[in-house]
């Protein structure tokens, strides 16, 4: 049984980065760029004014108190007209470029604004209150990498060099199957020993705050049949998760799928909790995901292998969950035959990062992960965690 990260490697050895595709910058948000960007141009692309005050040159201004006439005022937007002489003073605004003679911007607050006259009262140091041309990006330098996620800044340093169309990574069409002869859509009313489908709205969920573009199959009853029909609709994705049918179950017919003449099982089981029988393999040419059933083994899997498979796809660097080293707030006892992902709340307190577990953790309770933000990693090996130890986080949620 392979290790979460042998499994993972294993995944993404069969999972390629999607070919590139140009769009408008602002459909670039979220997506990773498939190219270095260059600057074709310098920004600022003149010297000016980090302030609203006075230009003025430093001769005329060597001690406190010296009085210059307002030459002229000259707002963002506009260049100067002319030179500032000596005695001059020329009032500018924040953003407007530095005239010619200009060594320094005194702001308002530092003089003594007259009708024609502007008393200076603190002696500028040389280039004070300028910005250079060039100073934020330098024309011909990279300033954005490949495989960089375009957030909003990128999306303003993008703009800022005229950028309408960006090169990103395709983003992938994943396909979505709930399987079970228990499993109900959300408009039916549960009776019997039926439920309803969680686990469908959550992969959709996932796999969209992957990034991924989700196709949803619907749910498969656990016949061959109505499995083979709900997966041929998957012909066009690039990656296929279902969930369920990959136990031990009389009826758990996904892996066993998998392992037919076409189709390739390339391995069954995790060495995790909880998700351990995770099956992957190859499904008419379709690397697929058979994640388990249950609510939080569903999302723990989708969380170790799918999300880094979708980022593989979409061209990212960073393809797992941030991590944070935190204290625990309760000792913790952990069966130790496996490492366990359990589910935690990371709280900060003053300097602090502190976690403890979110309650009940049976991999049916869905609400551990709904009131939790992230997983407290417990090695294999370890039985015995002390309150106040530091232990490794997975965040998968924002936390304050
Ligand atoms: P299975 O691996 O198919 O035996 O499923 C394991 C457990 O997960 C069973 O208790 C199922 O009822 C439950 N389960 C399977 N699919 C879903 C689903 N789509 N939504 C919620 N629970 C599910
Ligand atoms: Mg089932």
């Amino acid at each position: 049984m392979p290790s979460v990260e042998k499994a993972r490697e294993i995944i993404l050895s069969y999972i390629k980065t999607l070919p590139q595709e140009k769009v408008s910058l602002e459909k670039a948000l979220g997506r990773y760029l498939a190219e270095d960007i260059v600057s074709p141009l310098e920004i600022p692309s003149t010297d000016n004014s980090a302030m609203d005050g006075y230009a003025v040159r430093l001769e005329d201004v060597s001690s406190p108190g010296a009085t210059l006439a307002i030459a002229s005022v000259l707002p963002a937007g506009y260049t100067a007209d002319h030179a500032l002489e000596k005695g001059q003073a020329i009032k500018i605004m924040t953003g407007a470029p530095i005239p010619p003679g200009a060594e320094a911007v005194v702001k308002r607050e530092d003089t003594t604004e007259g009708a024609a006259t502007v008393t200076i009262n603190k002696v500028p140091k040389k280039h004070e209150n300028i910005r250079f041309r060039g100073e934020d990006i330098r024309i011909g330098t990279t300033i954005l990498h490949e495989g960089d996620l375009v957030g909003p800044a990128q999306i303003g340093v993008l703009a800022s060099m005229r950028r309408l169309v960006v090169p990103v990574r395709q983003r992938p069409l994943v396909a979505v199957l709930a399987t079970g002869d228990e499993i109900l859509d959300i408009d039916e009313v549960p009776s019997g020993g039926k439920i309803t489908s969680s686990n469908s709205y959550t992969m959709i969920s996932l796999v969209k705050a992957a990034g991924g573009i989700p196709l949803y199959l619907g749910i498969a009853r656990d016949t061959r049949e109505d499995l083979e029909k709900k997966l041929s609709a998957a012909r066009k994705a690039d990656l296929l998760l279902t969930s369920g049918g990959v136990s031990m179950g009389d009826y758990d017919l996904v892996k066993t799928v998998m392992a037919e003449e076409g189709n390739s099982l390339v391995f069954w089981k995790v060495d995790m909790k909880p998700g351990r029988p995770l099956a992957f393999g190859m499904i008419r040419g379709i690397p697929t995901l058979g994640l388990p059933g249950n609510p939080v083994s569903t999302m723990t899997a989708f969380y170790q292998f799918a999300r880094p498979a979708i980022l593989k796809m979409m061209g990212a660097h960073s393809i797992l969950l941030p991590r944070a080293r935190a204290r625990l707030s309760v000792a913790l006892e952990h069966k130790a035959d496996r490492p366990e992902f359990m589910r935690g709340i990371l709280v900060r307190q003053g300097d602090d990062l502190f976690v403890g577990p979110t309650g009940p953790q049976g991999s049916g309770v869905l609400t551990s992960m709904a009131s939790g933000n992230c997983y407290i990693i417990l090695p294999q090996g370890k039985t015995n965690f002390s309150q106040g130890e530091f232990v490794e986080c997975e965040l998968y949620h924002e936390f304050s």
